[in-house]
Formats: structure tokens, C-alpha cells, sequence
């Protein structure tokens, strides 16, 4: 009698971790985007599809999918992205005025990209509650 093979999948349980994004994408240069600002641990580009004047995502370039899925050592990266923004929104004459900040964790808050992602949104008047 044949036996049949069996193929086995190992994963260590995260639903997002293997995909590859847009963002992964524009971090390796492989896609063209507005790079604002970028060291070794994060990099910051414009939105392609603005919703105010100032639209920029702050990505860490680890590939953390959602914020649910980042890591009790993900903490100093975490508190990076706050830093860059502010630093963003100074930079851009936005700070004294306001800006927010949005990050979308999963399918309930609209994200779309599953690579980790801070909005930097500035320039106009935002109301509350959001959509
Ligand atoms: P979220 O809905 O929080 O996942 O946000 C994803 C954001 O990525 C959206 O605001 C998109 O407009 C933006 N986006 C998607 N593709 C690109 C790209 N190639 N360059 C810049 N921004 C992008």
C-alpha cells in the first residue's frame, strides 16, 4: 500500500506575518514614494491618497503588521514613531496649531496596509468623533 506524504505548515501563529506589503516595498526602493525622513528604524513618506494638506506615514521598517502584534521589545520603536511625527509636524509648521495623529489597527478600524503605520495628518481642522 502507498502512503500518502504529508505536508506540514509550521507557523508561530500570526495571521499578517508573512505578507508582503507596499511599504516593504518602498523601505527596499522597490517602489517609488515621498520619503520625508528615514533612519535606520524608521522611514516616513507621504500618503499617495492625502486627506488633509500634510498626510505622511510614520513605518517602523521592521515588519510589524498591526500594533496587536507588536512585541513588549517593539516599546522603544513604538515611541520612535511618536517622536518622529512630532519631529515631522515641527518641521512642517503644523505643531503649534495641531495635528493628528491616526494609527488603524485591523479590519474594524479601516487599516489596509498590514505593515504597521502611523498617519501624520495636519494643515486643516479635524472633527470629533472620526467617521
Ligand atoms: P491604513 O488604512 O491605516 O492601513 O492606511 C494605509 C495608507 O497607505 C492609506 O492612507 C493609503 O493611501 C496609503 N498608501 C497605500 N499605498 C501607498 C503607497 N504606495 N504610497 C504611499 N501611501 C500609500
Amino acid at each position: 500500500m502507498r502512503r500518502r506524504g504529508l505536508l506540514f505548515f509550521w507557523s508561530t501563529g500570526s495571521p499578517h506575518e508573512m505578507a508582503e506589503t507596499v511599504f516593504s516595498r518602498i523601505i527596499r526602493r522597490e517602489l517609488p514614494a515621498q520619503i520625508e525622513y528615514e533612519d535606520e528604524e524608521v522611514i516616513a513618506f507621504r500618503d499617495i491618497n492625502p486627506q488633509a494638506p500634510i498626510h505622511v506615514l510614520v513605518v517602523p521598517k521592521k515588519p510589524i503588521a498591526t500594533l496587536d502584534e507588536a512585541g513588549e521589545e517593539d516599546i522603544p520603536l513604538l515611541g520612535k514613531l511618536l517622536w518622529v511625527a512630532r519631529q515631522l509636524a515641527r518641521q512642517y509648521g503644523i505643531a503649534e496649531r495641531g495635528y493628528r495623529l491616526v494609527l488603524n489597527c485591523g479590519h474594524e478600524a479601516g487599516q489596509t496596509v498590514y505593515h504597521l503605520h502611523l498617519h501624520l495628518l495636519g494643515g486643516r481642522a479635524f472633527r470629533w468623533p472620526p467617521g
